[in-house]
């Protein structure tokens, strides 16, 4: 099964900059797949048009065989976006964070409530449930930001930089998460600056410059060759 298919895709912003050339991708379901490529090279907006947060141009998006033209909200749902700023509200506490984001899907609260202890369990946030996010330590954020995405159990979950700033404790400690999730059959797709933490967690990975794909291919045949 495909988890995305990507053919022709292109992004021209408003003020006339090409991001995307005509961009062709797939992913396999079960995936740990590795974007990687230079600051501007179109990275965010790629997982920007996947995740429905950015229009495209041109081009068609398929996400677990859901057309995003056709069908825009199977493919908001089939994904969980973690992007690289934070961008929750710094008032509500983590819980209310993770419980509201939930709602957003439609799933009931009561539902809502067991997930919220699950995921925040797994990611050492459930002591700090109560706590104001504006509060958190970045790597506190990080997690919470995993946590939300995950609510609403997407089958492909999307990482913009996940452990850009972060420790190498906590990066460590967050891939063994990536893992487990990815052994629990979601496909991640991640965007990386990190050579190493392609090789550690991605088995496939592309390379982007400059709004196209300039290596499609597994992580063991890219690290031969350099
Ligand atoms: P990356 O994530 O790989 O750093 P981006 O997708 O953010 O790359 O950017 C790709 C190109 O599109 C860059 O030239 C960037 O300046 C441009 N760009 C990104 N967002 C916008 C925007 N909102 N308006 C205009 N240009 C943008
Ligand atoms: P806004 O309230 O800013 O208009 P939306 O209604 O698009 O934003 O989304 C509500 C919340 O859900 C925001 O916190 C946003 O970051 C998040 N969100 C949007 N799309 C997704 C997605 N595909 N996966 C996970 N979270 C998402």
């Amino acid at each position: 099964m495909t988890a995305l298919a990507v053919s022709d895709l292109t992004k021209t912003y408003a003020g006339g900059q090409i991001a995307l050339h005509g961009i062709n991708l797939t992913v396999d379901a079960g995936a740990f797949f590795g974007l990687l490529g230079p600051n501007g090279a179109g990275k965010s907006t790629l997982i920007g048009i996947i995740s429905t947060l950015v229009n495209k141009s041109g081009g068609t998006v398929r996400v677990f065989g859901h057309d995003l033209d056709r069908d825009p909200w199977a493919v908001k749902s089939s994904i969980g976006l973690v992007p690289q700023e934070f961008n929750f509200n710094t008032f509500e506490t983590v819980e209310q964070i993770v419980v509201n984001q939930a709602g957003y899907y439609g799933i009931p609260r009561r539902l809502a409530r067991q997930r919220a202890e699950h995921y925040l369990h797994s990611l050492g946030l459930w002591e700090r449930r109560d706590t104001v996010s504006r509060t958190l330590s970045g790597g506190m954020k990080r997690r919470l930001m995993i946590a939300r995405a995950l609510m609403h159990e997407p089958q492909l979950l999307v990482l913009d930089e996940p452990t850009a700033g972060v420790d190498i404790e906590l990066r460590r400690s967050m891939w063994d998460f990536l893992r487990h999730i990815n052994d629990q059959g979601t496909t991640i797709i991640l965007t990386t600056h990190y050579l190493e933490e392609a090789e550690s967690l991605c088995k496939d990975i592309a390379i982007i410059d400059d709004g196209r794909i300039i290596e499609n291919t597994d992580v063991k045949s890219l690290l031969q060759r350099l």
